[in-house]
């Protein structure tokens, strides 16, 4: 588009950023990078920069974020959130500095320096001390009501230390910690379904979710890093004695903040952790830079989206490129056909890559990337390279478009792709790739847990015929084993012990174990809060599944599949046989009801049974009420916890009975003192 005229560009350019910010912000599932994105919007300001009257009111350089989604109450925001300026370089951090030391006169002043969390930014607001809302950003005037999920967040405080100004509101970044991504990501691997593409989105995602139990089960984190509006801190005259304050009541804020006086200081700061960014647990697309003092904020003031006073020192987007030399296939467990870049070896920031990710066929040709061309590879964080695409400049017509086989690679069984699954899947289940993927993933630590059968023992007892199912592990005999080349004594013992226990793993574990397409840890532990075991699952229809919260008609529907094939049901029966439990003596218990309302109990009902020492039964019930939760007589399912005293009667076989998590005096005295903390840990049950 060389020779379209600015007005065109500009329009074009529009158009596309409008497309990519729903794709980002509403949708969380973005189809460029993030250094893609930041080009274009550079470009557009340029052009208005240089044609003002091409601004329009509208453009997205003069918008924040994107609209908040109608699934969720909205919010509108006390003081706007904003977006930040960007530095690309140590140039145009130096012409930021220079314009606003010019707007304060000369004065030198203090900047506070702080990573830039890749995350998202919500507004949480306190009343007497106490969380009453959480929001997102949305589009800076409006934002989302997400209060029941961010409560689930341990480290967000539900109620506040020391004295507590009666209205306060602080803004920070909520992020999903890049460990918690992998093995997110590792548990979609293994049920064969799509990848997700970056912490960064799937945090977003998570936190605007309607389910807040999906937000539990993941360890999302915040890192707080403004005081929004506060009445009683007029003593605070600093951003940096902000964040210390905030740190005082109980925020969490980054201890790798620091205060910086000059911009020679802030340049070493940015340089140390463009070294060390992957070190961190979480990612960090650049450092802000604040000016502290909150006079001199005030001074210099907002002009449009941005505030002046604080500047995105952005980190260099990683990437760089390289030929695309063949697509490889790997078969999963469930049969999936995983294509994946081979490339020439490339240096990416300091890692050589020669393998990169291609989800799936739809993706390569959205993307368009064909075999031998030139293609850019992004690293973000230390999540699996991505082909973002190709160079289309570079392409000489000798490349070729990919198509998946017809055929799977491993077992020439001819491949399947339903209409609504992104993935084409080997549908023979004695495929030797699928059955060693299962198999490994059988013995793996969170499913039956046989350490010491490793990737090299599965496939040596595959390839030597001692297993053709996972059953075929109970069989195994000693003298057999040691018959493998480097078999040890020790270790074929070890293996055996290893074997033997596993056949009273708890429920979950071992349904997991047995690795049916979109059965996850997560939905085998909701399968295990409903059935006692395996028997009782294969008999479910799908409306018995769908009615669990979580289970949704495709989770059902291949369940259910799975107990139809014949050869599932007879490893069922083999494992049995073998004397593998696959059963449990009584309901777990439930996870905990999340507090719904304005209130550290609200939403949450108790029933009190027993003597207590500390206090009467009605004191007892008083503070519930207080800290807005109700309380009843007889427990039901409807129940959130039953608190237990002395001699407490037959409530307790009850609660044990329905799976309510039961607080023992000490716990319930625990969540009394700290409800925020407590209650808080009380989100996996485990305060019994
Ligand atoms: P921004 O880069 O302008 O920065 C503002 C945000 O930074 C705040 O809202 C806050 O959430 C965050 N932040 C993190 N740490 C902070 C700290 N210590 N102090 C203050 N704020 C902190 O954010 P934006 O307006 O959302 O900018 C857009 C970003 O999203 C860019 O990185 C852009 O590349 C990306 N984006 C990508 C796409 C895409 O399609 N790939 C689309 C839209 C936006």
């Amino acid at each position: 588009m060389a020779d379209a005229s600015p007005a065109q560009r500009a329009e074009e350019l529009r158009r596309e950023l409008n497309y990519h910010n729903h794709r980002y912000y509403t949708l969380d599932d973005p189809v460029i990078s993030d250094g893609q994105y930041d080009l274009l919007l550079r470009e557009l300001r340029e052009i208005e920069t240089e044609h003002p009257e091409l601004l329009t009111g509208d453009s997205p350089t003069q918008r924040v974020g994107g609209e908040p989604s109608s699934a969720f109450a909205e919010v509108e925001h006390s003081r706007p959130m904003l977006s930040l300026g960007n530095a690309f370089d140590f140039a145009e951090l130096a012409a930021w500095h220079r314009r606003i030391s010019g707007l304060l006169d000369g004065d030198a002043f203090d900047m506070v320096c702080e990573l830039k969390i890749d995350g998202l930014a919500v507004n949480l607001t306190y009343e007497d001390g106490v969380l009453v809302q959480g929001a997102t950003r949305g589009n800076g005037t409006t934002g989302e009501d997400v209060t029941r999920n961010l409560r689930t967040i341990r480290t967000i405080p539900l109620s506040l230390r020391g004295e507590a100004p009666s209205r306060l509101e602080v803004r920070g970044e909520v992020y999903l910690p890049v460990d918690e991504f992998h093995r997110l990501n590792k548990g979609r691997e293994e049920r064969g379904e799509q990848l997700y593409a970056n912490p960064r989105n799937t945090g977003a995602g998570t936190i605007r979710q309607l389910d807040p139990k999906v937000t539990a089960a993941r360890n999302m984190q915040i890192w707080v890093y403004s005081l929004n509006s506060s009445e009683g801190t007029e003593h605070i005259s600093s951003h940096w004695n902000a964040l210390e304050w905030l740190g005082d009541v109980g925020f969490r804020i980054n201890p790798n903040n620091k205060l910086r006086h000059t911009l020679e200081e802030v340049e070493d700061y940015y340089r140390y952790w463009l070294e060390r960014r992957h070190d961190l647990p979480y990612e960090a697309d650049g450092v802000v830079v604040k000016v502290s003092p909150l006079e001199l904020q005030e001074r210099l003031g907002v002009v449009g989206r941005e505030p002046r006073w604080a500047i995105a020192y952005k980190f260099p987007a990683e990437q760089a490129t390289t030929k695309l030399k063949y697509i490889g296939i790997n078969v999963g467990r469930t049969g999936s056909l995983n294509p994946y870049a081979v490339l020439e070896p490339v240096v990416v920031s300091g890692a050589t890559v020669q393998h990169a990710s291609l989800h799936n066929e739809e993706d390569i040709n959205r993307k368009d990337i064909r075999v031998g061309d030139t293609v850019i590879i992004e690293r973000a964080g230390d999540v699996i390279p991505q082909v973002v695409g190709p160079v289309l400049a570079q392409r000489t017509g000798q490349e070729q478009v990919f198509r998946m086989p017809e055929r799977c690679p491993e077992c020439d069984t001819p491949v399947v792709k339903a209409e609504d699954d992104a993935m084409h899947r080997c549908p023979n289940p004695a495929c030797p790739a699928q059955f060693f993927e299962l198999l490994k993933h059988f013995v793996g630590k969170n499913a039956a847990d046989i350490d010491g059968l490793g990737e090299r023992w599965c496939s040596i007892l595959i390839e030597k015929g001692m297993v053709s199912d996972v059953a075929g592990l109970y069989g195994l005999e000693k003298d057999k084993l040691l018959e493998l080349d480097r078999m040890g004594d020790k270790l074929a013992t070890r293996i055996l012990a290893n074997i033997e226990a596993s056949k009273s793993r708890p429920l979950p574990r071992m349904l997991f174990a047995l690795g049916m397409t979109h059965v996850g840890a997560e939905v085998a532990d909701l399968l295990a809060q409903n059935y006692l075991g395996i028997r009782d699952l294969a008999n479910a229809t799908e409306e018995d599944l769908t009615a669990i919260e979580g289970i949704g008609p495709k989770i059902a529907e291949s369940i259910i599949a799975w107990f139809q094939a014949p050869e599932n049901q007879e490893v069922v029966e083999k494992l049995l046989t073998a004397g593998v439990k696959l059963k449990q003596d009584s309901l777990p218990i439930a996870i905990a009801a999340v507090p719904s309302e304005g209130s550290p109990f609200g939403g949450l009902t108790f029933v009190v049974t027993g003597t207590l020492s500390a206090f009467s039964r009605k004191d007892a019930e008083a503070k519930i009420k207080e800290l807005g939760g109700k309380v009843t007589s007889s427990v039901t399912k409807k129940t959130s916890y039953v608190v237990v005293g002395e001699s407490p009667g037959s409530k307790v076989a009850t609660a044990e009975k329905l799976g309510i998590p039961i607080l023992d005096e000490d716990a319930f005295l625990r969540v009394l003192e700290s409800p925020a903390d407590a209650l808080s840990e009380g989100w996996q049950g485990n305060l019994e």
